[in-house]
Order: C-alpha cells, then structure tokens, then sequence
C-alpha cells in the first residue's frame, strides 16, 4: 500500500477526504458549481489557490466595474451645467479611485467566504491536482499533501490574460488588466493593444479621466465580435470623447524603455505608422489555467489550450467535469456560472444538462455595449432572410431628459417566423436593457412578445418595444 503525506496509507487518506464533489478553482464557474452540489444535499469542497471569487471578483468584472463608475461619474460632474448644475474644479484622486476599486473587490470575494460557510461548501486554500481519476491531491498551501477522493471533479480554474512572448509584464511599461487594476499613478498616455471588451473598456476609463489613449485593433472594427453597426457607432463615440482608434493594424517591434513604449503599427497594404506612450496595456485575449492542473497519469483532450467538453461538460476522462473560461470561450462571468451549474445538475441527476445558447454579451464603456444572438453580418453570412428594426435613443423622451442620447436598439428579425435572431443595444444602460433581449430569444420569443408588453413610460426600456415594433414600421415615435 503507497503512503502519502504524513505516512497514512493512501486509501486511508482518500477516505477521510471523500465528498460527492470536489471542484478545482473559485471563481464564478468553481464557486457556484460547489455551492450547487450543496443545494443539491451533497458533499463539495472547492479548491482555491488564490482566495475565493476567481477572476471575476477580484481581477476581472467587479473592479473594473468599480473604476468605470468612477469615470463615468467624474464625466457627468463635468458636465453638470448641462443640467443647471455649477460643479466646478472637480478633480481626480486616481489612487483613491483605484484604491476604491479593490474594496469592492475585497467585499465582494469576502462574500463568498460567507457563501460557502452558509451552504457547508468547504473551502481548501492551495492548487489543485488530478493525479487519478477520483483524486484530487493539494499541492500548495497549508493543505498540501491532502489527498480528496471524489466521483465527480470539476475543473473551473479559468484563464489568465495573453502575453506577446518576450514582453513580460512589469506593472509599469507594460501591463495586462491584472496590472492595470494595480496602477497607483495615472499614466500620461497609454497604447492598449486589443478592442475587445476589456480594451475598450479600459480605453474609455482612462481617457474619461484625462489619459492620452491610443485604442489600436487588428482586426477592422473595435469590438470586433459586435454588430458592424455598433462597432461603428462606439467608434464615433470614442473618437468624440478623445481616443485615438488605429484599427486594421498589428503592433510590431514593441520596445520597453526607461521613458515608455515604442512600437509600429502595420497597415494590412504593409504601412508603417510609429506610436508610443508611457506604457502599453495587452488586452489580446486569455490562455487556459490548466498549468500543474493533472499529474503525469492523466491526460485530457484540449482544443487549442481550452479542456474540451461534451454536451454533460464532461471531459475526455469520465467523471472529471469542466466549466467556465477554462473550456473556451464565450469567456464571461455569467456563462461560467451557467454552465457550472448546468454540470452539476446534470451529474447529480437533477434534469439533463443545458449548453449555452443564447447569452448576453456586455460592454460597459460609455455609451454601453449590449448584444444577444446574430449579428447582421452573421444572418448574411447564413443566408436567412430578415428585417431590420431600429430605434435612436434621440427619439426616446427619458434619454432626452436624462442627456443621454447616444445609440440606438437594434433588431434582427426572421422574415418567415418573426422570431428574433439578435438584439443589438448601444446607449446609455443598454447592458440593463438586454435582459428583456434575452429572456424573449430564450423562450423563442417574436418581436410581436417584445412589442406587445406594455413598458413603463418614460424608460429607456421602450426604445427596445419601438425597435421591435419598428421592425414592421409600427413605431409610433419615428
Ligand atoms: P476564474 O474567475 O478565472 O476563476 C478561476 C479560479 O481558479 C481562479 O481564482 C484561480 O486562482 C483558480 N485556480 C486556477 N488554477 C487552480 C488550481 N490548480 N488550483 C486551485 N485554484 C486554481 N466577464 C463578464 O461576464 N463581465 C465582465 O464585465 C467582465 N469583465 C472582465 C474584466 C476583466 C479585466 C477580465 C480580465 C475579465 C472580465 N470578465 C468579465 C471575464 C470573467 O472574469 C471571466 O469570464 C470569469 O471570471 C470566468 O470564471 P471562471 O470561474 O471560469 O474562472
């Protein structure tokens, strides 16, 4: 019989540390996932190596939601003539800003400790390890040498930002979100590479409090996943607002200096541009967390770094589960979280387990960025006959009155059954508007559902029944 860890025998150990569900990882998809088993009357433990809330809470969408409030308040106070107000010489504590930020990160993954105590989740900090199917062993922390013996593992331990090879981040010329959420001192000037959510969302943050920001993407548009449409319209914003955009351009020979960043910009017709600023910011995507994840007996199949899953969320290896930005993307809180719950319902019986299929995607510069479903250019793509319904936020009489006018509703509408194909909002709120969106596309819903329920006037909720309506020219305000 091997020994493991303080001399027992290995089964002996197992056996002391045996639960229904043990889930590598703490974020949202970890999190919720183990908080579900014990819903679900059974025994789960979570595995954490950093403390609980992943991503998410600490590094991800709760801080930067924090900063963004702050850019978008400071925004408004500027501005507050504009609602007979006199707010004058206000100014920016960026520390303090920052310093806030981690706060609402700290209440908030202090939540979860509260969560896993109300739900008897137990909460190991250290790494986890599959050495065997069926067995977990701990190997950092005050628990390492532990072994857990589970049926059911489940792997949530999410992504972490890309890096360009040979451009290490230093937190001062170079940065990802991670280091950017640490920045003490506003820079002068800064480069993000990458117009995806968290570039865009960082370009707007820092230019609204007086940062010099040059937004440069590869591909043709900013938010380049998002209605061609949309992307347009935000270009505009931003470029109103300050921002430089350099899109359809790849960054090359970057160059760190004591002083900043060097860089080229390359058209696709081969033209070269030069840039710099004090420091660049890397928001090119996300690589799995699957380092020192399985021991040298287990193997699973990946697709490109992201663990591979089937419609149970089971893995290559029965009884070893995945969710969350570890299987690939859509890389979101919300979708890690469903999709965990999804598995966990399904491995303990409870109802056959549901893949992704319509979610919302949200952006939460200014103006917002909110979508479900097709764009148009995908509907094309697909050849499916649609209509088109759109409404501006001009025409809707609580944008006006609240000065904020910016972007319009969007619909895609199937030509043969009415249902709708995508949801497309850009304006002020449009990440709360898409709820609406959402709930109607899942439940197979037409324009005719949206349009048909009565929404409260004066809200921003009735540009979405007039876009839908306006889909068949029966809006009333245009
Ligand atoms: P994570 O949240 O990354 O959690 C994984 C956890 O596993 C981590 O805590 C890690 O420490 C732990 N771990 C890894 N390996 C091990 C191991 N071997 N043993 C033990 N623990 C381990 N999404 C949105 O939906 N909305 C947003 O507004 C949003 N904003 C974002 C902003 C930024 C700057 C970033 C970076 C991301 C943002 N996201 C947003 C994405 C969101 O954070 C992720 O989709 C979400 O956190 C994924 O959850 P997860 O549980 O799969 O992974």
């Amino acid at each position: 019989m091997p020994s493991y860890g303080k001399g027992k025998p290995l089964t002996d150990m197992a056996q002391e540390n045996a639960y229904d569900l043990v889930v590598i990882g703490g974020g949202p998809a970890g999190y919720a996932g183990a908080i579900r088993a014990a819903q679900l009357g059974h025994k789960a433990a979570c595995i954490e190596m950093e403390r609980p809330g992943g991503t998410c809470l600490n590094w991800g969408c709760i801080p930067t939601k924090a900063l963004l409030k702050s850019a978008e308040l400071f925004q408004e106070m500027r501005h507050a003539e504009t609602y007979g107000l006199a707010c004058e010489n206000v100014t920016v504590d960026f520390a303090k800003v920052m310093q806030r930020s981690r706060i609402v990160a700290d209440q908030m993954a202090k939540g979860i400790g509260f969560l896993f105590k109300k739900n008897k989740v137990e909460h190991i900090t250290g790494k986890g390890r599959v050495i065997l199917p069926g067995l977990v062993e701990i190997t950092s922390g005050e628990s390492q040498g532990r072994l857990l013996q589970s049926k059911n593992i489940l792997l949530a331990t999410g992504c972490t930002p890309k890096v360009i090879p040979g451009l290490t981040p230093d937190g001062e010329r170079v940065l990802t979100s991670f280091e950017a959420l640490k920045l003490q001192k506003m820079p002068g000037s800064i480069i993000i590479m990458g117009a995806g959510a968290i570039g865009v969302e960082f370009a707007y943050f820092l230019n609204a409090l007086g940062c010099k920001v040059t937004l440069v993407e590869m591909l043709p548009r900013i938010l380049p996943i998002e209605d061609d449409d949309v992307s347009a319209s935000l270009e505009r914003a931003f470029k109103k607002q300050g921002i430089t955009i350099r899109t359809g351009v790849k960054a090359e020979n970057v160059h760190v200096e004591r002083s900043g960043v060097k860089l080229e910009l390359v058209g696709a017709d081969g033209a070269r541009e030069a840039a710099q600023a004090e420091c660049l910011l890397l928001a090119i995507g996300v690589t799995a967390n699957t380092n020192g994840l399985l021991g040298s007996k287990v193997t699973l199949a990946t697709d490109r770094g992201f663990i591979t899953v089937d419609d149970h969320y089971q893995t290559s290896i029965k009884g070893v589960y995945g969710a969350g930005d570890v299987i690939g993307p859509p890389w979101l809180a919300h979708v890690a979280t469903y999709e965990s719950v999804q598995a966990v319902n399904g491995m303990f019986g409870h109802g056959s387990p549901q893949r992704v299929k319509v979610f919302p995607g949200c952006t939460y510069c200014q103006p917002q960025v909110a979508s479900a479903g097709l764009t148009e250019r995908a509907c094309r793509e697909k050849g499916l006959k649609y209509r088109i319904g759109k409404f501006p936020f001009t025409a809707s009489g609580k944008a006006v009155a609240s000065d904020h006018t910016e972007g319009f509703v969007k619909f895609i509408i199937a030509e043969e059954t009415d249902e709708i194909l995508g949801a497309h909002i850009i304006g002020s709120e449009a990440t709360e508007l898409i709820a609406e969106c959402v709930l109607a596309m899942q439940m197979e819903g037409t324009w005719q559902d949206i349009h048909a329920a009565i929404h409260a006037h004066p809200t921003l909720s009735e540009a979405v029944a007039e876009s839908a309506a306006a889909s068949h020219n029966e809006a009333i305000h245009i």
